[in-house]
């Protein structure tokens, strides 16, 4: 851990929170020869984990981050099964490998290793407690280290917030926090000893009685462990996963025998990017300002993707020197341009999946298995979510029908009010 008395001057950049987010961030900045240091509040990089580290192969590698290092990959998956709460299935499986699940502690450490052999400096044990604001600009952060009460302020031209979820210190510049009704709250469990899945096939549970708002995963890792999850915007998320356990006609017969090694709690931002990420010496980057996928709740690609973003704008301003609000605007029209068609939209079908009853789930699972739409999708490269890919998925005649009667059954249920 460095000590603090090292970055007393005022850096160039200072960033909180060491996730992908913030590293990527980090390593960007450095990238272009600014100073910046990381403060991360827990002991190691990576821990504790939270994530189920599902991502699209190719954005990774659009990223230049595929492929990885030996060991970060668990997985790579050429399929999906859907499944409605009744049990009724739908699959899809593609020519090759389209997404990979990766051990997001051994991930974020490789992002942090590039961030650091770049010139980035990680402070770890080192919580940000508030902003320093003076006149109308950030200008750096109150830290406090483990073992050391006193608190340190740290200066900096910019100060790129990446602290995930909490969004306390976006809330402190003065910038609208993350809408609480736009969160769900999810559980990742580690499990072992499972049954009748396939190596390289994602399991999705869908519906209201397992994951309201949300769904169910089950992603296999090795040797009959698996990754299993879901998030829900209201009520228990341990008791749901528990009644998928036990109550599910596939996922109890899957998960009978398993033992849970490990379980994990946070919250998902599905709203979509905040409207304004920006103020007088502050950008706000990954979940805290919800750079999340509204319909899978992916977050890892849309963070480094505006990380480099941020890091671009802010290592520009920080040469300029101008750090007011006017400047940094443009962070938040490019990463609009860059991510806003996919959000927008992807939030129109999260409007639609929420709507959905049990019954209208179960009646669309069956009309997709019937049109065929699993053979017509085998060789998409993405099976993500993301807009334009769902958009491209119309080109399809299996598809096209699928959606027509999707929205139909939508319309039916409005007009039924
Ligand atoms: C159960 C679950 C499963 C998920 N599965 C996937 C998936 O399969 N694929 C995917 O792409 N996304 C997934 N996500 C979303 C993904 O985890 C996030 O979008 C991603 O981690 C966001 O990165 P980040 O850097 O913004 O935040 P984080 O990864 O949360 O990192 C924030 C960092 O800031 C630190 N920090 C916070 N406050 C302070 C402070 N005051 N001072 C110092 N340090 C601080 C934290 O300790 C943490 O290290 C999942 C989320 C959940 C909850």
């Amino acid at each position: 851990m460095g000590r603090l008395s090292l970055v007393n001057n005022e850096q160039g950049a200072v960033v909180v929170g060491g996730g992908p987010a913030g590293s990527s961030c980090a390593f960007e900045l450095a990238k272009r020869g600014v100073d910046v240091s990381v403060l991360e509040e827990h002991k190691e990089i990576g821990v504790p984990s939270h994530c189920a580290g599902h991502m699209s192969i190719r954005s990774l590698r659009s990223l230049g981050l595929y492929p990885l290092p030996e060991g970060i990959v668990e997985n790579m998956f050429s399929a999906a099964n859907f499944y409605s709460p009744k049990g009724t299935k739908f699959s899809i499986r593609l020519a090759n490998p389209v997404t990979c699940a990766v051990n997001r502690s051994l991930f974020d450490r490789y992002l942090a290793d590039k961030a650091r052999a770049a010139g980035a400096h990680y402070f770890l044990k080192s919580r940000v407690e508030s902003l320093i604001i003076e006149g109308d600009f950030v200008k750096g952060v109150n830290v406090v280290q483990e073992g050391n009460l006193q608190t340190h302020a740290v200066f900096a031209k910019m100060v790129i917030d990446a602290e995930g979820i909490s969004s306390r210190l976006l809330h402190q510049s003065g910038l609208s926090p993350l809408d609480g009704d736009k969160l769900v709250y999810a559980v990742e469990a580690e499990v072992e000893n499972i049954k009748d899945v396939q190596e390289h096939t994602v399991e999705v549970y869908l519906g209201k009685n397992y994951a309201p708002g949300f769904y169910c995963w089950l992603m296999p890792i090795m040797n009959g462990t698996a990754k299993v999850g879901l998030a829900t915007n209201r009520g228990n998320p341990k008791q749901f996963l528990d009644r998928l356990m036990r109550q599910h006609p596939v996922a109890s017969k899957q998960l009978r025998n398993a033992k849970v090694k490990s379980m994990t709690f946070h919250a998902i931002p599905l709203g979509g990017p905040i409207q304004k990420a920006y103020r007088n010496g502050f950008l706000a980057v990954g979940d805290c300002a919800s750079q999340v996928k509204p319909t899978t709740g992916g977050g890892v690609i849309f963070s480094i993707t505006c990380a480099k973003i941020a890091a671009e704008v802010a290592a520009k301003a920080v040469e300029k020197p101008d750090l007011s609000e006017g400047f940094l605007h443009s962070y938040q029209k490019r990463l609009m341009n860059s991510i806003g068609f996919d959000v927008e939209v992807m939030l129109g079908a999260r409007h639609v999946l929420d709507r959905f009853s049990d019954e209208k789930i179960d009646g669309a699972l069956r009309f997709a298995a019937k049109t065929d739409l699993g053979d017509a999708l085998r060789n998409v490269e993405e099976i993500d979510f993301q807009g334009r890919t769902l958009l491209s998925m119309l080109r399809k005649p299996a598809a096209f029908a699928t959606i027509i009667y999707v929205a139909s059954m939508y319309l039916l249920q409005k007009c039924k009010g």
